[in-house]
């Protein structure tokens, strides 16, 4: 059979001059004018012999060499170099791995050193490989070619060593080029990526826009393409089309960025956004709802005081009541999804919070599940709202149970942990330190990593109308947030879910006592209180209630009146109530004020709307007497009782260490 022969240049004269050369000698000849016609043509037909120049355009000699020499359908054909180049770059030509490197030099010259490699060839046994340089002694080295050689040596490295991915590619889209950060993005060897379709190296859904990308490639002009961003072998990329004309051909560079990060990290972003967009939004609500719902409650409790025992009307007004707790404890979810509350914050041991508990978590779980609690040994102390974190308990344990329709188990755990460096498992977002870690986990039916990307967002559920309001986690992750904690969810469908939460861990003894049993009647006085509030309805309210109980009540709706009560009144002042967020001054600022007209009074703040300006204000130090609008009547006076008692107790000496 005759035997076939491939030949690789991009100058048509040689490729003639070979043709015309390689016939006469009886040899079935092919030829391509670049690596990638070449690459293409071996996919049809295996020649006996390849002989191959170095400098040609879409994908250049050398790493054509290498992809033969990975081929094995091709290994036992004979691989020459027929290149001018061999003469300047003897050492490193020599390592392409070929069977013989002949110099370009004259047609008469070149023809025999061919013809001796063609009968070498026939002799050659199977599988000898040879590295031979035939026919050095006739060629004549240029420096220019040697210089031209370095410069690119020296472009090379440079591609080589950015960081972007960097790829040429065909207009029908056959990578030509690749430099290594391009072979790592897309995670192909580069023989194969060589030559192999561009397109197809992206996600299905993606190709079009690529393609159409290419189609209306404008010769002139640089092209960027990042949003939204284009899925590369399990990372998000953007890319940026640079086109390429030559005389003859178009081409494109790609440049490939992984954005994979950057992108996370917007979205991190995007959601704490939403998360406090919806935070003031709820709190904005949660404050007007409070003033109204002070006024609601408290007229309802002035009344119920004042109808006799058997008056038929107690019962409408106690549904009143009731009605309003149930939106009062709304607007409190409401706070704490905002993070606008004002805690009460106190050291505390969640151990003894937890043993108190018990009961509640048996009652709402029922009694199919069964409730295991692990209880650490020396648990550090926290600081937290009590009334607060046992909320998150309950809407942990809520959550559990509705998880777990036939039965289960939830095991409440608290253990110390110390963190040292901020971990991938973390997120790297819970910094170093020690904390107390609560634990609730069930053994329910878990989520899908969708929902789970998704439950600390207000309203939102997946059990249906009426059975959840979505709020549950959300006022969690608030009550958690404001308390300098975190929260971390692990879940498995089919297996159950785990909510820790880090707590960081304070100093000092628990101040959490069991609450005396309240006593069922109102405390009176006859104290002088000045009522300082904006608003008409609660100041009226509060006089009324306050004088109720035998105090003597002196109003002011601004800054004014209470600067012109203080100075004119001649009796003592006992006590100032006062609003913290009114129009012209807050309630701390005017309190300044009237610190200059007379000394030895209480002050007592109520809002309904603890925002940041309170905190600047400085009322969550510790000391500061605060009652959370809406109150009743009885948390009211109780509550000036309580301050009027403080002031009159000297201050117990501190107990020595
Ligand atoms: P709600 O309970 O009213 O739906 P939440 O904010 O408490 O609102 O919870 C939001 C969603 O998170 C739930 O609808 C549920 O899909 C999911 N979820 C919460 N806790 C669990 C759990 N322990 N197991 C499985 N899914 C849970
Ligand atoms: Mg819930």
């Amino acid at each position: 059979m005759e035997k076939r022969i491939l030949v690789v240049d991009n100058h048509p004269l040689m490729l003639k001059w070979m043709t015309h050369l390689l016939e006469k000698e009886g040899y079935q000849v092919f030829t391509a004018e670049d690596g990638l016609s070449a690459l293409d043509l071996l996919k049809m037909v295996t020649p006996d012999i390849i002989f191959t120049d170095l400098i040609m355009p879409k994908i250049d000699g050398e790493k054509f060499c290498q992809i033969i020499r990975k081929d094995p359908k091709l290994r036992n054909t004979l691989l020459v170099v027929l290149s001018a180049m061999i003469a300047e770059e003897k050492e490193k030509i020599l390592k392409l791995g070929a069977d013989f490197y002949i110099p370009k030099c004259s047609f008469n010259k070149m023809a025999d050193h061919i013809r001796s490699v063609l009968a070498e060839a026939d002799r050659r046994g199977e599988g000898l490989k040879r590295n031979e340089l035939i026919g050095i002694e006739d060629a004549n080295p240029r420096e220019i070619t040697k210089e031209l050689f370095e410069n690119r040596k020296h472009f090379e490295v440079i591609l080589r060593s950015m960081e972007e991915g960097i790829l040429e590619v065909t207009s029908q889209g056959r990578v030509i080029y690749c430099n290594p950060s391009a072979i790592s993005l897309v995670g192909v060897p580069e023989e194969e990526l060589l030559a192999s379709n561009f397109f197809n190296l992206f996600h299905e859904a993606d190709r079009e826009r690529i393609k159409t990308l290419f189609s209306t490639m404008d010769p002139h002009r640089k092209v960027v393409n990042g949003e939204p961003p284009l899925r590369l072998n399990g990372k998000l990329v953007s890319l940026s089309l640079l086109p390429i004309l030559d005389e003859d051909s178009q081409t494109a560079i790609l440049l490939v960025n992984d954005v994979s990060e950057r992108k996370e990290m917007e979205a991190k972003l995007l959601q704490a956004q939403k998360m406090e967009a919806i935070g003031r939004l709820a709190g904005g609500i949660a404050h007007d709802f409070n003033n109204i719902l002070t006024v609601i409650k408290g007229y309802t409790q002035l009344s119920l005081i004042d109808l006799p025992m058997n008056d038929s009307l107690r019962k409408n007004l106690e549904e009143i009541q009731k009605a309003t707790l149930k939106a009062s404890t709304l607007t409190r979810q409401l706070l704490a999804i905002s993070r606008h509350q004002v805690l009460d914050l106190k050291i505390l041991d969640l151990n003894l919070l937890l043993k108190d508990m018990d009961k509640m978590f048996q009652r709402v779980i029922g009694e199919d599940i069964e409730l295991v609690t692990v209880l650490g040994d020396h648990l550090g102390h926290i600081r937290a709202d009590p009334g607060q974190i046992e909320q998150v308990l309950l809407n942990l344990t809520v959550n559990a149970r509705d998880a777990m329709p036939s039965g289960g188990r939830l095991t409440i755990e608290t253990s110390n942990r110390v963190i040292q460096k901020a971990s991938i498992r973390n997120h790297g977002d819970i910094p170093p330190g020690r904390y107390v870690v609560l634990s609730v986990s069930d053994t329910g039916v878990g989520m899908t990593s969708e929902v789970k990307d998704r439950i600390f967002e207000p309203f939102f559920t997946t059990k249906e109308k009426g059975k959840g309001t979505g709020l549950g986690l959300s006022t969690v992750y608030g009550i958690v947030k404001q308390s300098g904690g975190d929260i971390r969810v692990e879940s498995e469908v089919g297996k159950g879910t785990t909510f820790q939460i880090y707590f960081p861990q304070v100093e000092g003894p628990s101040e959490v006592e069991k609450e005396a049993l309240a006593e069922m009647d109102l405390p009176s006085g006859n104290e002088t209180i000045l009522v300082v509030e904006d608003e008409e309805d609660v100041r009226k309210l509060a006089v009324k209630i306050l004088g109720r109980q035998g105090f003597d009540a002196l109003e002011a709706s601004n800054a004014g009146e209470a600067l012109l009560i203080c100075e004119q009144w001649q009796e003592p002042i006992h006590l100032i109530l006062i609003d913290v967020v009114m129009p012209q001054m807050s309630g701390p600022q005017l309190v300044n004020r009237l610190q200059r007209y007379r000394q030895g009074f209480e002050v007592l703040y109520m809002s309904g709307h603890p925002d940041d300006t309170v905190l600047h204000h400085g009322i969550l130090k510790k000391g500061v007497n605060y009652i959370q609008k809406p109150f009743t009547a009885e948390e009211l006076v109780r509550k000036v009782r309580e301050v009027l008692n403080r002031s009159m107790k000297p201050s117990t000496p501190p107990i020595p260490q």
